[in-house]
């Protein structure tokens, strides 16, 4: 249902952080929070008269919708006022927070893929804004021993032809860091000689510290001022968070640009916080003044106090209300034998063990830090601030961590792609000649596998799906000399072609097209295998899990969503019950019974299968691995990333429950007890269902099993419900023409006398039911 680009989209860092806070203050825990983004002050008194005032006189219909002229004119006197810079009313708009100015401003900016230069550590929401318009954020670190001030220089090395903005914040969330005329002059020289234009972030202008004079870029000149868009607003200076006005000052066309926007989406701002504004601005300035002389002092305190704390160093902010400590010093430290490798971890440990809520570096694009608001009482800044001390003093050296050095690799493509199993042969010659040139100019790597008997020789130039094939299939006699009977070529870097793969049966010729992924790889394969041995060798790939129960064996069958992976692991937990295949099956029917084969060496298994069967984690840890998430950037599963408790969030080097496309080939025999023979004799097939309607469990006849595995679709399951249904529920089968169903068909006609086939359904029975089903 949810857009993709919302669901990349987490809630914003802090506002969670925050909203933890408050979850355990509910259940009677004493929080120090440290994470807020705004001043702890009541609105003026004043302001709040102002906006009382505009209730009771009726100013509550929509205004102008760049805000009303009284707003305008208030506005303008305070930049003027401020920074002596001079706007006309057409040159200023009034948006509903500073973070819709912003929000406007580059949806009125940047075209698609235009990039914008942003100095790190940011403010959360930069990258998200530049995203939502489609533009690229161009990051530049700036370092901490330049008192996270962006050179000019960084700042030149940074711009590229596409190089629409530069994004600057002074002072800066998280930083406090806050450039001096000098240095915003150096940038300004930049930014003269490019084709660039800046949105100056200035929300925090009013709140500096130790007499700092505080320069607006716009105020460099009027060529800068023509090239600038300020942002500010009154949710900082005046504590008017929720109130939410914000504005922007810049060229008539912008404004006009971000007015049009405006108009489309809230209108304007709510016309009893924009009168209350007027006031904020007008008004007297001197609750500004108290409270930056409070948040001065604080600053001084929590400063002091900080640097106290041994192995910690912290910058000195010239301006906002945060610190942002460097803390790496305690990553790889740990508590009760949980190591804390990041800012995440380290922000998980001091909630949990120390009370204090504070939001990770990471957040703001510097994992070495932390930021903590110090917008709260001097009262709650000493005792959470000794907390802290507390905490990181409690945290030890690790013991030797066993860490686990995962073979995994990420790959480009994810999931399966689209088959074409019936390329012409003349299509198959030029596709052919296209790979072999890529196979040419790149490395080749070439092994030959012996799948259920079928000699498939791979010709790849992508090294992860040869080292993944080797590990996968037994091999052939080593220099034998003999032909295979297929051939696969999986070629990635082909310009211009999308993810794909071929079979062309003539010639048993597979093509796999700008795949780097082993998953593909193996499909095709498998369905190579299945087209040759089912024609020639009288044996049939049946896709399935399979087990065996002394020398006998059992296969679940069944589309996607039909739990059969919870049943097959449901099974194993029986000590009786032994693995005997992960996910394809051999099988000959042999007099009255079937013979069944797994033919794979290694089981290519799901790595969320560990949420049903823990033991498989360490196997995995040995295991040949295929997208195992190991950043959290990477972490597609957003379900999990909204709960709040993230394996790597805490430290933890991978997450195997993270991905649906995950993948570990597993050797089988490492499962000691419970792993099972090659072969096993077939007795039973569980066609599976899921619903909840039918009944348990049905005996198939021979026909309606037929028709059931022909069509691979189970009854009374929706069509929409499940993805295409596949025939025979394999989705490697090649039916690249119509006498391969028929065969497929007449295997099954020969096979299904000699076994029992039942219709399970999963929604209302489980793995009793089966084991009632064969007197186990
Ligand atoms: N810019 C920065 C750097 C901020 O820290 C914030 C608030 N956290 C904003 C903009 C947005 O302010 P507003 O509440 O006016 O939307």
């Amino acid at each position: 249902m949810i857009s993709d680009k919302a669901n990349r989209i987490g809630a914003s860092p802090t506002f969670k952080v925050n909203a933890k806070a408050k979850a355990m203050k509910a259940e009677g825990i004493d929080v120090v929070d440290f994470s807020l983004g705004e001043p702890d002050f009541p609105t003026p008194a004043a302001v709040k008269a102002a906006g009382i005032k505009a209730i009771q006189d009726n100013y509550t219909k929509y205004t102008e919708n760049d805000g009303c002229p009284a707003l305008k004119k208030a506005i303008i006197g305070r930049l003027k006022e401020d920074y002596g810079i001079d706007y006309a009313p057409n040159e200023v708009i009034a948006n509903c927070g500073a973070k819709s100015s912003l929000f406007l401003a580059f949806q009125a900016l940047i075209n698609d893929d235009e990039e914008v230069i942003v100095p790190t550590p940011y403010w959360v929401s930069y990258p998200h804004i530049v995203q939502l318009a489609k533009g690229k954020p161009v990051f530049v670190r700036t370092k901490e021993e330049n008192g996270f001030i962006m050179t000019p220089e960084e700042l030149k090395a940074h711009i590229s032809p596409t190089t629409k903005a530069l994004l600057l914040n002074s002072p800066s969330n998280p930083t406090g860091a806050t450039y001096t005329e000098a240095q915003l002059a150096a940038l300004a020289e930049v930014i003269r000689g490019e084709d660039i234009f800046v949105v100056s972030d200035e929300i925090y202008s009013r709140l500096v510290f130790d007499g700092f004079k505080y320069k607006s870029f716009p105020a460099l000149g009027e060529d800068i001022r023509k090239k600038t868009v300020l942002v500010n607003g009154v949710s900082k200076a005046y504590a008017m968070t929720g109130w939410r006005i914000g504005y922007a000052a810049g060229p008539a066309p912008l404004i006009a640009a971000m007015g049009r926007l405006q108009s489309h989406t809230t209108s304007h701002p709510t016309s009893i916080s924009q009168l209350a504004s007027v006031e904020a601005l007008a008004g007297s300035q001197a609750d500004v003044s108290r409270m930056r002389a409070e948040f001065e002092r604080r600053r001084n305190y929590s400063l002091m106090k900080l640097r106290t704390i041994p192995g910690l160093s912290c910058f000195e902010p010239q301006g906002a209300f945060y610190l942002f400590p460097n803390v790496r010093s305690f990553y790889n430290l740990e508590f009760n034998g949980t190591p804390i490798r990041n800012s995440y971890g380290l922000a998980y440990y001091l909630l949990r063990e120390a009370h204090v809520a504070i939001v990770p570096g990471d957040a703001f694009g510097a994992d070495d830090h932390i930021r903590l608001s110090y917008a709260t009482s001097m009262e709650n800044l000493e005792k959470g601030l000794n907390r802290i001390a507390e905490a990181l003093g409690r945290l030890k050296p690790a013991k030797q961590i066993k860490r686990v050095a995962l073979s995994n690799v990420v790959t480009r493509v994810r999931g399966s792609v689209p088959t074409d199993s019936r390329l012409p042969l003349n299509l198959r010659d030029g596709l052919l000649v296209e790979a072999e040139a890529r196979l040419s100019a790149d490395v080749l790597f070439e092994w030959t596998a012996a799948i259920a008997g079928v000699i498939i020789r791979l010709r790849t130039n992508v090294r992860h799906i040869y080292e993944m094939w080797m590990e996968n299939w037994p091999a052939t006699p080593f220099d034998s000399g003999i032909e295979p009977h297929g051939i696969l070529v999986a070629v990635d870097g082909i310009a211009g072609r999308e993810p794909r793969a071929f079979y062309n049966t003539e010639t048993k010729t597979g093509v796999v097209v700008n795949v780097d992924a082993y998953g593909p790889v193996r499909n095709l394969a498998l369905g190579m295998a299945g087209d040759v041995a089912g024609r020639h060798f009288g044996s049939h790939l049946v896709r399935g899990m399979s087990v065996d129960w002394e020398g006998r064996g059992l296969i679940l069958v069944g589309p996607a969503g039909t739990k059969k992976t919870d049943l097959f692991f449901g099974l194993i937990r029986d000590p009786r019950f032994r693995f005997h295949a992960g996910d394809m099956v051999l099988i000959r029917p042999a007099g009255k019974s079937a013979q069944a084969d797994s033919l794979e060496r290694k089981a290519w298994l799901p790595t969320n299968s560990v949420e049903l069967f823990g033991r498989l984690a360490p196997l995995f840890d040995r295991s040949k691995c295929e997208n195992v998430v190991v950043r959290r950037d990477d972490c597609p599963n957003v379900e999990c990333l909204r709960t709040e408790d993230c394996r790597l969030d805490r430290g933890g080097p991978f997450c195997y429950k993270a991905s649906k496309d995950a993948h570990a080939l597993l050797d089988p025999d490492w499962l000691g007890a419970s792993a099972g023979p090659r072969r096993t004799a077939l007795q039973w097939m569980f066609i599976l269902r899921n619903d909840a309607v039918s009944p348990a469990l049905e005996a198939l006849r021979l026909e309606d099993a037929l028709r059931i595995l022909e069509l691979g679709e189970t009854p009374g399951i929706k069509k929409s419900a499940v993805a295409a249904p596949k025939p025979f529920f394999n989705p490697t089968f090649l039916a690249a023409a119509d006498e391969r169903l028929e065969l497929e068909k007449d295997f099954f006609r020969r096979l299904l006398p000699n076994i029992r086939t039942f219709l399970l359904n999963a929604g209302a029975a489980g793995v009793d039911k089966i084991k009632e089903a064969i007197g186990a």
